[in-house]
């Protein structure tokens, strides 16, 4: 624990249903779901505006389309996302050499390895300063925890949100605690928090009263000691850069212990996805392969599959955490799942190449998982109709005359294309056939204005605007990325 609150905890605002309100004029302000759009499908991020309706991460898309169906239901699109992260990861490295990623839009920063005096106010002006480059940068916000210890700055910037910074002072944090609900705390589910309920202990305040010997009784000795040294405030693990780290991990605890099989191995594959991208995002590669599971009645058990050589190719990962899986019998119901990839190396030359040669092809599969339940929804009548040319809803397009866009819907053999761009005005809505031949997928455009210095106006009058135009125009912003 330290006496100056020099660990930074950046966590975006709303981050993907942000970008797409940032990329997507017609969306700002309004309420914006991104995630799996088919009958499966689970809420990634829900904007502000759709928060308001009760709409969560994590949630059914079902359910969150029965509390907010006026809200715009999106695809995610990872390469934008990625683009952004990167921009925002860099800014990070800047303040330090120990950065520590958690996902594409949140991570944990040593500020006194960066030479960041161990002063609340300097802390502050760097946190604030952070913030307004992120703004600068990338037009979107973000909100910043300050604290002594990793747990506390995560529970800052949650405090912080929307669009803030908040700094715990070392020294307050029991007080600042001590009335919170217990689920405040990592590694307290709705399981533990049950457990703690019926002994009668609601607040973080009272788990620390209860003492360490009740916690253990009630939860075992591991989680009991740990749970009752995070309700006094005490966390002294490091900031671990990845490029340092031995190994790149993702997990998931379930609010309901997961019973059906199907069920997952989905969740195995999309968290062997997620640790995949952490592995990329370190430029890391790993040899052996790590699952976790935790079942119904606590009992953790881990399988390894070691590789004959360092990968960080999202389907090896996935086929080898799927075998693992097969392994382990989850029938009772399963609590937590993890994914992990250890023996970590530096690529050398040769693999960066062969990363360069896969990086589109990776691009493609994430698309493709994102698309996963609209897959699923092609059963259904008005669902799309052409295999290989698949509208989902966010998907960027560009039409030989109109220029790009963004598909809003489709259905019936038909697609509804809005036609606006990050620096447009909110743009006007067509319908086109789905095999028009003057409609295909586009790139997603860069967030802050036009990447050339033509001063060109965004929607060009059509007299001025034949299709070749359009389409060199639209040929440029590629090959400039
Ligand atoms: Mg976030």
């Amino acid at each position: 624990m330290r006496r100056a609150p020099t660990i930074l905890h950046l966590d975006m605002d709303a981050f993907y249903a942000a970008a797409e309100q940032a990329a997507k004029p017609s969306l700002r302000g309004k309420p914006v779901v991104v995630g799996g759009i088919g009958p499966r499908g689970v809420v990634a991020t829900a904007s502000y505006e759709a928060r308001v309706f009760g709409v969560r991460s994590a949630m059914p898309t079902a359910q969150a389309r029965r509390l907010c169906p006026n809200a715009a239901y999106l695809s995610p699109r990872f390469t934008l996302y990625r683009q952004v992260s990167d921009t925002v990861m860099e800014l990070l490295r800047a303040l330090s050499p120990l950065v520590e990623p958690l996902s594409l839009d949140e991570a944990f920063v040593d500020l006194e390895a960066g030479g960041v005096p161990a002063e609340t106010a300097a802390v502050r002006a760097v946190g604030e300063r952070l913030r307004r480059d992120i703004k600068a940068a990338t037009g979107l916000t973000g909100s910043v925890g300050l604290a002594g210890a990793k747990m506390l700055a995560k529970i800052a910037s949650e405090a912080a949100k929307p669009d803030g910074l908040v700094v715990i002072e070392p020294g307050t944090e029991r007080e600042l605690l001590g009335p919170m609900p217990v689920r405040t705390l990592p590694g307290v589910g709705p399981a533990t928090a049950e457990t703690l309920r019926r002994a009668g202990i609601h607040t973080v305040a009272e788990t620390a009263e209860a003492g360490e010997a009740e916690l253990v009784r009630l939860l075992g000795k591991a989680h009991g000691t740990g749970l009752y040294a995070m309700a006094l405030g005490q966390d002294d693990r490091p900031v671990v850069a990845e490029r340092d780290a031995k190994s790149v991990s993702v997990e998931d605890t379930f609010e309901v212990d997961l019973t059906d099989r199907t069920r997952v191995r989905n969740e195995v594959l999309r968290l062997a996805d997620r640790c995949v991208g952490r592995l990329r995002a370190a430029g890391r590669s790993g040899r052996t392969v790590v699952i976790k599971v935790r079942n119904y009645d606590f009992s953790t058990l881990t399988r390894s599959e070691t590789l004959r050589g360092p990968t960080d190719d999202p389907t090896v990962v996935r086929e080898a955490a799927v075998r693992l899986l097969e392994t382990v019998d989850t029938t009772g119901g399963v609590r937590l799942l993890g994914v992990g990839v250890t023996g970590l190396a530096d690529f050398t030359q040769e693999d960066l190449f062969a990363q360069l040669a896969t990086e589109r092809e990776a691009e493609e599969q994430a698309a493709r998982g994102a698309a996963e339940p609209a897959e699923e929804a092609a059963g259904e009548p008005e669902a799309g109709v052409e295999l290989p040319r698949r509208w989902y809803p966010g998907l960027d397009v560009v039409h030989e005359e109109f220029g790009a866009g963004w598909v809003q819907g489709s259905g019936l053999g038909r697609v509804t294309v809005r036609f606006e761009t990050p620096w447009s005005a909110p743009g006007r809505v067509r319908t086109f056939t789905v095999d028009d031949p003057a409609l295909r997928p586009g790139e997603p455009l860069p967030l802050l204005g036009r990447p050339d210095q033509s001063s060109a106006p965004a929607i060009r009058p059509k007299s001025v605007s034949p299709a070749g135009e359009a389409e060199s125009e639209a040929g440029e912003e590629i090959s400039r990325r």
